[in-house]
């Protein structure tokens, strides 16, 4: 069986192609970036529809096939924003009603879980999912993905954006902010904000938005990154204790920070636990983790009809039962 997969929840359009082994055969995105500011919804939605039309031509040429090779056709439900979403599920019903390819919609984040498990071969993980919109320390236990800490305000990687943009780096902010923090040295007392599993964000960067006068953007990332990942991974192996849990995964766009895949190695190593970082192709928003997340739920019975394909733009991961062996 071979899946194509649709992600548009936000500033990246991903077309992957995958078959039920779990072989990558392609993935191709086009993600919005910006010189100064940030990303405004509408015009990550225009986007998708500009790029939508030859990244499926380029994924089915890269994969040597044609749309009549496609036996299931995917995409993200939710959660993400309306206006994104809304462009992904109208390509993925037109491609499922021309074709009359069957038609899946996913929870994007369970999906980050699935492709991180099958990748970096892990059983059942505690997952630090650390994505642009969504921090979530993700668990699975009775029949759901539970969570068991989160951000109560910003995912880290629109801190890290937000950052990024008081110090004019463009968009995103994430990577420039690593190479930045490469070159700082001294570390600049910040507000350790984590109650309990939870953990939030905006009085962090109050504080650099204050401390950005008088010192070097260089000590300032390097001081943000050595906070709020030691704050991430705390809370991690916070789950890791309560659930003796043997493994940790690192996914989301924000597991391409070197820094933070260290720390997770570093607390594994300490606990004698297995751990994974996914890779940084299927670790960021992309069609692939759709795909795949597609075809366990096709295998495991999950049919839907063109009307049970509306976008929920809040759907939590929390909300999805877990109908696959895994
Ligand atoms: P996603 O929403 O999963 O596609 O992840 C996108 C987020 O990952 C953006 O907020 C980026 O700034 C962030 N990001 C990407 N690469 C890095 C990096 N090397 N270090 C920190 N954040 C990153
Ligand atoms: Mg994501």
């Amino acid at each position: 069986m071979i899946c194509l997969g649709i992600e548009s929840t936000a500033h990246t359009l991903g077309i992957g192609i995958i078959n039920d082994k779990g072989e990558i055969l392609s993935n191709k995105k086009h993600t919005l970036e910006t010189e100064t500011g940030g990303i405004h919804p509408i015009k990550a939605a225009q986007a998708h529809e500009l790029f939508y039309d030859s990244l499926i031509r380029s994924a089915l040429k890269e994969s040597k096939l044609t749309m009549k090779d496609i036996d299931l056709i995917s995409f993200s439900q939710g959660p993400g924003l309306g206006q994104c979403l809304r462009r992904g599920a109208v390509i993925a019903r037109s491609l499922s009603l021309l074709y009359d390819i069957p038609i899946i919609g996913v929870n994007h984040c369970v999906a980050h879980v699935e492709i991180g498990k099958k990748l970096c071969n892990l059983k059942n993980p505690v997952t630090l999912y650390t994505s642009g919109a969504n921090t979530q320390i993700i668990a699975q236990s009775n029949g759901k993905y539970r969570i068991f800490g989160e951000t109560m305000d910003i995912g880290v990687g629109n801190f890290l954006d937000n950052i990024g943009r008081y110090m004019n780096l463009g968009f995103p902010g994430g990577p420039k902010i690593e190479k930045l923090a490469e070159k700082g040295s001294k570390y600049i007392e910040l507000p350790y904000t984590i109650k309990g599993m939870d953990f939030n964000f905006s009085g962090i960067q109050n504080k650099v938005r204050q401390l950005l006068e008088k010192n070097s953007k260089e000590d300032i990332c390097y001081s943000v990154q050595e906070n709020v990942f030691a704050i991430l991974v705390e809370a991690t192996e916070r789950a890791v204790a309560h659930l003796n849990s043997e493994e940790v995964l690192l996914t989301g766009g924000v597991a391409a920070n070197k820094r933070l895949a260290k720390m997770i190695e570093d607390m594994c190593k300490q606990r004698g636990i297995k751990y994974g970082i996914c890779p940084r192709s299927v670790s960021g928003d992309n069609g692939v983790m759709i795909a795949w997340q597609g075809i366990i739920e096709y295998n495991s019975g999950k049919r839907q009809k063109i009307i049970e394909t509306e976008i929920d733009g809040s759907w939590r991961t929390d909300d999805v039962n877990i109908i696959w062996n895994n």
